[in-house]
């Protein structure tokens, strides 16, 4: 796997300050992506051990709130071993920390796929929240929360996987109707 950037004390990518890991490589290729610099996943540098340190060093913080993974695609089909890997190795080793993850793919669809696809099956057993669909800019809004456009849901995975349906961590059709 290869990355783009590691930020640090990051507030726009999930809750509190966060360490944010900017992988390369994406197959969704969304009108008007902002990140399109991320879509070859032959660019950037090699995730390797100085990289991973780099972020457990952040997540040793006492005010560091977790990680996010985002792109490019952390989903991404050549990223998806090394994800599952680096998520396995947090949740252990930082079990206090919570695990974000933007994807262009939706939460229906990471269904089906985990039913064959060992590494999604872990990766949604192991995150707290995740970031999903395709950016479009129709429905683009710069009044929801931590996402582009109003078709992505802030999903409670933990709580969607325990209750069998899809439960928003973050109900943004609320945000845009004023309720919240
Ligand atoms: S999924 Fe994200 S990184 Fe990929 S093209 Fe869409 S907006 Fe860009």
């Amino acid at each position: 796997m290869r990355y783009h950037n590691i930020t640090k004390a990051d507030m726009l990518n999930g809750e509190g300050l966060r360490v944010v890991l900017w992988v390369s490589g994406c197959s969704h290729h969304c009108h008007a992506c902002q990140n399109a610099v991320t879509w070859n996943h032959e660019d950037g540098l090699v995730f390797d051990d100085a990289a991973k340190k780099e972020i457990f060093d952040e997540l040793e913080k006492d005010w560091c709130s977790g990680i996010t993974l985002s792109g490019g695609d952390p989903l991404f089909c050549s990223n998806r071993e090394d994800i599952c890997k680096l998520v396995l190795e947090i949740r252990d080793k930082f079990p206090d920390k919570t695990i974000w993850l933007y994807t262009g793919y939706t939460w229906e669809e990471l269904l089906e796929q985990r039913k064959k696809d060992r590494n999604i099956d872990q990766i949604l057993k192991h995150i707290d929240v995740l970031l999903d669909g395709k950016f479009v800019l129709k429905l683009a809004s710069e009044k929801i929360h931590y996402v582009g456009s109003s078709n992505q849901c802030i999903i409670d995975v933990p709580r969607s996987l325990e209750k069998h349906k899809k439960i928003l961590y973050i109900d943004n059709q609320k945000v845009l109707e004023g309720e919240e």
